[in-house]
């Protein structure tokens, strides 16, 4: 068993000294010989308390946020060190895995303010995961004794969070943010723009700040930034992140009476849940003021009925096909659309909307230094291809971002015939900890 961290120990104390917040955490005590060690009974405790979890949550930004540590922590910094782009599910698996195996902590940069990644891009509950909270070790999506939301090295597990089927983005979120303040030092409002060559190891460019040296990098920057992103206004017609971000504030839909979502992917699902009131509650919003009156779904591969979307739709996202029928609120048009934005309302095929949410995917963010077309496929010595290795420079690409392709056993298992799957937390998150677990020190 290893010592807390100073982070993690500075959350501890933060909710210990409130006497509403710890109440979950005092109470889990009472059960702490039911877990693998006291840490992870107390950090269960907490998560499970709604107090606890927002205090624990506030001591984890306000460390990370910390301009004298952030500099202490550019300036301690050698060539010698590993260090993550992006601060996601993968970041988390990489850290704690390197960690355990008895490496030095990554340093890990996010562009944004918020650590946690694609989870995390709410501090509220916005979205429900797809993929099932089951209890157990890491193991494909058959394997039913296996925990598909599983956080290889993590100090928690989602399944220790809470016990509804499908979790809030923000539980993951949390075990992702717990596991990183364990295992890495990490430097908020750090957007790197470039990577070069120096020496033995590589030069890292970040906006605003001092370049910094990196014996290794892990590029862990995700799914990538959301395609259509151009096109969004940041008012009437909005990405994917910044509808959540909506989601997450005050009376979000006051005012919205006609609304679409473009796209018909997991994110478009999420998207058409939040105006059908079937996802996470937003804040202080009651169906007497903040229903809407229509939404119009542009996706063209997605059935029109409640019938054919029952029939062909994953159980996750089938409450949806109840709001197909006749005369109910949700119509599916089988087409792309383009929409328009005029002043105060956007126009799609000649109809006005009050909100248009853009779900068409992503696409990554040219980074030099750090091209896909430098990267190839990288084996471990089983031959399974875990991540993505750079040419010339100590750089490895890992989860989503390595685009890794579905393998022979994935396409025997059916996880490949779900396209979704490609980027699931169950089929990456082993491949990154078995790279973590087998690279050499850098020096
Ligand atoms: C709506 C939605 C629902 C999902 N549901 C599920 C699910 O239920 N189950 C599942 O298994 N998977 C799900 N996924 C997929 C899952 O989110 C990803 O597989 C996972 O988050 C990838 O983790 P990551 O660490 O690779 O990237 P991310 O979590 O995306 O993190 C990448 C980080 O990199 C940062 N970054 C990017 N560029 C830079 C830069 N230049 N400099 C510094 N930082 C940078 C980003 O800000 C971000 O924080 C879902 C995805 C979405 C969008």
């Amino acid at each position: 068993m290893f010592e807390p961290s100073a982070q993690i120990e500075s959350v501890l104390a933060a909710v210990v000294q409130n006497p509403i917040a710890s109440t979950g955490l005092r109470a889990m005590t009472e059960r702490e010989s039911e877990f693998p060690n006291p840490l992870q009974a107390k950090l269960t405790g907490i998560a499970l308390d709604p107090y606890g979890r927002d205090i624990a949550d506030q001591a984890l930004d306000a460390y990370w946020s910390d301009e004298p540590r952030q500099t202490d922590t550019l300036s301690s910094s050698s060539i010698a060190r590993e260090v993550i782009i992006g601060s996601g599910f993968h970041a988390a698996v990489y850290a704690a895995t390197r960690v355990l195996s008895g490496y030095p902590k990554p340093l890990v940069l996010e562009r944004n303010e918020r650590v946690g990644g694609t989870f995390a891009m709410t501090a509220r509950p916005t979205f429900f995961l797809n993929s099932r909270n089951r209890a157990g070790a890491a193991g494909l999506a058959g394997d039913q004794g296996a925990a598909l939301n599983f956080l290889p090295g993590g100090l928690i597990q989602a399944a220790n969070v809470s016990m509804v089927e499908y979790q809030p983005n923000t539980d993951m979120a949390f075990v992702i943010r717990v596991a990183l303040a364990q295992f890495a030092d990490v430097l908020t409002n750090a957007n790197v723009l470039a990577v070069s060559r120096d020496g033995s190891g590589a030069q890292i460019e970040i906006a605003d700040r001092s370049p910094l040296f990196a014996g290794r990098i892990i590029d862990a920057r995700g799914v990538g930034d959301p395609a259509d992103q151009n096109i969004a206004n940041g008012t009437t017609i909005l990405t994917f992140p910044q509808f959540m971000q909506r989601m997450a504030r005050l009376w979000p839909l006051r005012g919205m009476r006609r609304v679409a979502v473009v796209g018909g992917g997991d994110a478009g699902k999420c998207a058409v849940e939040s105006f059908l009131g079937i996802a996470p509650q937003p804040p202080m919003a009651a169906a007497a003021l903040d229903s809407v009156d229509r939404i119009d779904w542009y996706a063209e591969d997605l059935p029109t009925t409640c019938e054919r979307w029952q029939q062909t739709i994953r159980g996750r996202y089938q409450g949806i096909g109840r709001y197909l029928k006749p005369g109910r609120l949700l119509t599916v048009v089988n087409r792309r659309a383009f929409p328009i934005a005029l002043p105060g309302a956007v126009l799609i095929d000649g109809r006005s909307y009050d909100l248009v949410v853009l779900c068409t995917g992503n696409r990554e963010t040219t980074m030099p230094g750090l091209d896909q077309g430098a990267f190839d496929d990288y084996e471990t010595a089983d031959e399974n291809v875990v991540a993505s290795q750079h040419y010339s420079l100590p750089a490895f690409r890992v989860g989503p971002h390595a685009r890794l392709p579905f393998t022979d056993q994935e396409a025997a298992t059916g996880i490949a015939a779900i396209p979704e799957n490609a980027v699931a937390m169950f089929r990456t998150a082993t491949k990154t900890a078995a790279l973590a677990a087998t690279l050499p020190a850098v020096y």
